[in-house]
């Protein structure tokens, strides 16, 4: 389809250009320092504990290593996180943009109060859903979605399994040869 373009000339720049001119100037993060990690591990520890980041992607810059995250509910949101590894030592920095969501943010779990009455349940031996969902009815508390209480019951789970083991932290060295 040929395209007829009308005579028309405008001194300055419709609103219209302007306005699309702004949508594409790309938006750099304003990052602030927020905290110093021991490791990389123990930086994605912390963050899968949150789990408010999704990794983006890695940039190397001078030999230090920049690892980019979107917020996790939304790559178009302005919020964002990086992780700055410096090639000279381990230590991990974590920047995060100044910027605020652009969306609602989603309630990511379970009510504390209701929680608590699982995770009650759980301890005494209750740790089948629909055995959870009508103790909580038979209580007068509200039951959650099942999806819901699924998911906390495998962190619940999950925990318990954590508490069997001893953590050894820190570095094995290798013993000198006699
Ligand atoms: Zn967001």
């Amino acid at each position: 389809m040929a395209k007829v373009l009308p005579e028309y000339v405008s001194e300055s720049s419709s609103d219209e250009e302007v306005a699309q001119s702004q949508v594409h100037a790309r938006n750099f993060a304003n990052y602030g320092f927020k905290s110093n990690f021991g490791s990389r591990d123990e930086a994605e520890n912390e963050f899968v504990s949150e789990k408010s980041w999704r990794q983006r992607r890695t940039v190397s810059l001078e030999g230090d290593r920049r690892i980019y995250y979107n917020c996790k509910w939304s790559r178009k949101c302005p919020v964002k996180m990086m992780l700055i590894i410096p090639h000279s030592c381990s230590d991990v920095s974590q920047h995060v943009s100044d910027a605020s969501h652009n969306h609602e943010l989603k309630q990511p779990g379970l009510p504390d109060d209701i929680k608590e009455a699982v995770s009650e349940l759980f301890q005494v031996g209750v740790t089948k859903p629909n055995a959870i969902l009508s103790a909580l009815r038979a209580k007068g508390v509200t039951p959650p979605k099942k999806k819901k209480l699924q998911h906390y019951l495998t962190k619940l789970r999950s925990d318990q399994s954590k508490n069997k083991h001893v953590y050894f932290k820190g570095c094995l060295k290798a013993l000198p040869q006699n």
